[in-house]
């Protein structure tokens, strides 16, 4: 797992953008989920899904500032219960010291917070050591010594995850001068003007034309005219994004070397996700938060070759709350009720599973906290999108429905077009239903009091 790698940086996902070889080998070799989202589009409430496999307001990770609690039921406790051997090193995010250090793991060597990007702090269970060189590869050598030193006769799960390429955005020497000579595609809306939308779009500050600093930028911006500005500043910051994901897909074959030179490769399940996706200009933005697609979508790259067939692509919903149950299952283990998400094992093996999913629920809480979006909640079906800025303060509540069909890029709002009235309806009820259904009543809904 990388942090804010957004799919449309990867070319399996026919990126405009950059290649991915290493990651391109996985989804080769396996299935590429295309409606793989998250249900909270912010770090470390997605993790605490991930591990727990429930929704934000189930396991008091609702925002950066919540800490996980360890005692809570997580899927590598429960694999290391059966036998497993279980690690995880990199980006933890959810915590330290006591009930918040990682449980059901073996071996933890994990960042503190966020952590750097070279000669890295890492904690584990015997305290605190600095590692001389770049985090990326840092994480990928302490992964591979865990798994030389594993008991071989005993299965294992390696949670391997990656800082990269999340702000600030600094790569390593390697590939410090990669794509400097040419210019990297714009995004179409990268000028987008967000007229048509709810106020939150305008209200947001993470546009890359004013709100990225010089350290973002490696230095100040010259004095250009503002459309040519914006140009200049989006080649510096999706350049040195570009960079330090070129890092992570170095480091992703070595890892799938490891397991090919170890005879592991037909017997291991290998995925590739990240936390959330990400702006990539695109709207004019960089961050994430929205539950615009770019950052609602998740990459998910699964590899087993026992029992995945190779090169499929599938477009069924797959949820971060999902992943849990999924581990579970391959490990031949029972789904815990506690859980609330559903295995993906047939969705990747490409069978037909019973009453899937076809409708998603997503929150995102940290009203005005970072980068001044509005907290809100909504539903996505295979179509369509509803939103619901919820808070009063600083401004009133507001909706927003865009028909992915005819709008994929999500420019037109049209709550309060006639036309879509049977749409608003249906997607209302829809709304109240799954959020009954996943127990979140946390905040008046519209209309209900
Ligand atoms: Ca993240």
């Amino acid at each position: 797992m990388s942090d804010d790698h957004a799919a449309h940086a990867i070319g399996a996902y026919g990126s405009r953008i950059n290649t991915t070889p290493h990651l391109d080998r996985i989804a080769a070799g396996g299935v590429r989920l295309d409606n793989c989202f998250c249900t909270n589009s912010i770090c470390a409430p997605s993790r605490a899904t991930i591990l727990s496999g429930t929704y934000s307001h189930r396991n008091g990770v609702l925002t950066l500032d919540d800490r996980f609690d360890g005692r809570m039921l997580t899927f590598p406790q429960l694999l290391q219960q059966a036998g497993y051997q279980t690690a995880i090193v990199g980006k933890w995010h959810l915590g330290h010291g006591g009930i918040h250090d990682p449980t059901g793991f073996d071996y933890w060597n994990v960042l503190p917070g966020q952590g750097a990007y070279y000669d890295p702090v890492l904690i584990e269970a015997t305290g605190r050591t600095v590692h001389p060189g770049y985090a990326t590869d840092v994480i990928t050598d302490l992964s591979l010594e865990w798994l030389r030193r594993r008991d071989p006769a005993r299965p294992f799960l390696l949670m391997c995850h990656h800082k990269a390429p999340h702000r600030p955005w600094e790569p390593d020497a390697k590939h410090a001068h990669l794509y400097e000579d040419v210019d990297i595609p714009e995004p179409p809306t990268l000028n987008d003007d967000y007229s048509d939308r709810g106020r939150a779009a305008a209200a947001a500050r993470m546009r890359v034309d004013r709100d990225l600093t010089d350290r973002d930028l490696k230095g100040p911006a010259p004095d250009l005219p503002p459309e040519q500005l914006r140009a200049w500043k989006y080649q510096r910051y999706i350049k040195d994004y570009l960079r330090c994901v070129a890092s992570v897909d170095d480091n992703v074959g070595r890892l799938l070397q490891y397991l090919d030179a170890e005879g592991l490769a037909e017997d291991t399940l290998v995925v590739y996700t990240s936390d959330q996706g990400f702006f990539l200009g695109d709207h004019g933005w960089y961050d994430k938060r929205f539950f615009y697609e770019e950052s609602l979508r998740m990459p998910f790259l699964a590899r087993y070759p026992r029992e995945i067939p190779q090169g499929r692509t599938d477009a069924r919903f797959a949820l971060n709350v999902d992943f849990g149950p999924t581990f579970l299952d391959y490990a031949g283990l029972s789904v815990p009720p506690e859980m609330q998400g559903r295995s993906l094992r047939r969705v990747l093996r490409g069978e037909e599973e019973p009453n899937w999913q076809r409708s998603m629920y997503y929150r995102y809480f940290m009203h005005l906290a970072h980068h001044n979006v509005y907290a809100h909640y909504g539903v996505r079906t295979e179509r369509y999108k509803l939103i619901y800025y919820y808070e009063s303060q600083p401004e009133p509540q507001e909706w927003e429905l865009f028909d992915l069909q005819s709008d994929p890029q999500e420019l037109h709002n049209v709550y309060h077009d006639p036309g879509y009235a049977p749409v608003v309806a249906e997607l209302r009820a829809e709304l109240r239903r799954l959020r009954a259904e996943i127990g979140d009543g946390t905040n008046p809904f519209e209309g209900e009091g």
